[in-house]
């Protein structure tokens, strides 16, 4: 099957968020199972291309007024096409936030099927996602399904339904098939106005993380490869390379890493209970973090000068966007905290177990599909054919949080060997790409029928 995914994010050379990691560790997954796999995407001035390899330049076309260059080139082993309209639309130095995002991204989808007929491609599935390239669903049907693309079917995903609920909403009538990136997400928000009349054509598939990405045994980030039969080895080399680099106390405190867009769907009030609570309890706590909102990032600034001076070797926030300095934090921390007001699937808590690190998060969308609670959810866990694997809570209050982060932290100084092998067995657990693959191969073959 030949698949085009059409989308403005793609980790790691143009990612925001998780959105961009999907992007890629999707089709790799998918390229695997032998299919051919193709990406538009904008080609940004601000895109590392120094993660792009054999880049070339392809040839351009005239379209909406104006010259498009093609640029291609492998991410990530991905086959990837650039479009570079002379119009400026990529050429302002960021992905979101320059211009009218609207226009421009919509320009782009129109630009990607343009480019996809006038070369001659016949994909069996076009795959588009988020309201940024939601227009690609309508304009082709109303378009170029009736020229030369009518062998293809769309498929639309929703990796967040809060941003461009209206764009989502028409997609959802023009889609083939729809998803969203958990099932608990799916229930969520199913009665949404702009999901509900379409519940035939919408399903939960799980996101996955690329195993090859994200591998503590193979990770230039940490100083000592591990697997889980040496991950407290492994872990305890990467905690001191951490406290090294923060300059934080090297002493085995129990970690607490966050690593997260500041923005009120992760429970910024949560995030800041917990930094507290946990230096409380004698923890060290380190969050790597950005704010797109000024007001919040100046907010973080304050709270880090203030953590500077009474808890410095202790508590550091890194108010940035740093790739590297993340895989040393999933390595080094011993919990991971995810306190997300609503969460569609959450990739953090899925890389944390990869690094054998204990997840604690709230219960909301895909948080509550993959971390089950080591006191209460053993039955829900082993209906998954699963074992526990973390420490959950109800509550978007600080009551929540103290009632997971408590007995997290409780757990790692009362029975070491009782934790070491719970992050042991987080490790064994596969949140790989295998299994959502084959359920997106599987829809896709649906939407053809
Ligand atoms: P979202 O897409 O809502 O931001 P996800 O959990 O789906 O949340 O994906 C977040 C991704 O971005 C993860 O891969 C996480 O490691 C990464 N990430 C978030 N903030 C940072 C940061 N400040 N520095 C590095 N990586 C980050």
């Amino acid at each position: 099957m030949h698949i085009v995914h059409i989308a403005v994010e793609m980790a790691p050379i143009a990612k925001v968020g998780g959105l961009g990691d999907v992007v890629t560790s999707l089709s790799r997954a998918v390229q695997e199972l032998n299919h051919h796999v193709d990406i538009i995407l904008p080609k940004y001035d601000c895109l590392n291309l120094s993660n792009v390899k054999d880049f070339q330049y392809k040839r351009c076309y005239f379209w909406g007024g104006t010259e498009i260059k093609v640029w291609f080139g492998k991410v990530e082993g991905l086959s990837v096409y650039f479009l570079e309209p002379q119009n400026g639309f990529f050429s302002a130095g960021c992905i979101y936030g320059c211009r009218n995002d609207g226009e421009r991204f919509g320009f782009f989808c129109h630009a990607a099927l343009e480019f996809l007929l006038q070369s001659g491609f016949h994909p069996d599935i076009i795959h588009c996602h988020d309201w940024s390239s939601a227009p690609v669903s309508w304009l082709f049907k109303d378009h170029y399904k009736h020229y030369g693309l009518s062998k293809a079917r769309v498929v639309f995903t929703i990796h967040n339904l809060e941003f461009g609920a209206p764009l989502i909403a028409k997609a959802m009538v023009y889609t083939d098939k729809a998803t969203t990136v958990s099932h608990t997400y799916s229930r969520e928000v199913s009665g949404n106005p702009a999901i509900a009349p379409h519940l035939y054509k919408f399903h939960g598939i799980l996101n996955g993380i690329d195993l090859d990405i994200w591998d503590p045994y193979n990770d230039k980030f940490i100083p000592v490869p591990y697997i889980s039969d040496n991950v407290v080895e492994g872990k305890r080399a990467a905690k001191e390379a951490l406290q090294q680099r923060l300059g934080l106390k090297k002493s085995d405190f129990p970690l607490v890493g966050i690593i997260t867009r500041l923005t009120h769907q992760k429970g910024i009030h949560l995030i800041k209970h917990a930094i507290w609570r946990t230096l409380e309890r004698n923890g060290q706590v380190v969050l790597l973090g950005s704010a797109p909102d000024p007001r919040i990032q100046n907010d973080f600034v304050n709270l880090a000068n203030q953590l500077h001076s009474s808890h410095g070797d202790r508590a550091r926030l890194c108010l940035t966007y740093d790739e590297p300095l993340s895989h040393l934090i999933y390595a080094g921390a011993d919990f991971i905290l995810v306190p997300s007001i609503f969460e569609p699937c959450g990739l953090t808590q899925l890389t944390a177990m990869r690094y054998g690190s204990i997840p604690v998060v709230r219960k909301t969308g895909g948080l509550y599909d993959t971390v089950f609670d080591v006191d209460h959810d053993k039955e829900r866990a082993q209906a998954q054919g699963l074992e526990p694997n973390g420490f959950n809570f109800d509550g978007a209050d600080p009551v929540g949080v103290d009632y997971a982060l408590n007995r997290a932290i409780s757990a790692w100084y009362d029975g070491r060997d009782w934790f070491n092998s719970l992050c042991k067995r987080v490790m064994e657990q596969d949140w790989s790409w295998n299994r959502p693959a084959l359920d997106y191969m599987e829809l896709y073959h649906a939407a053809r029928k």
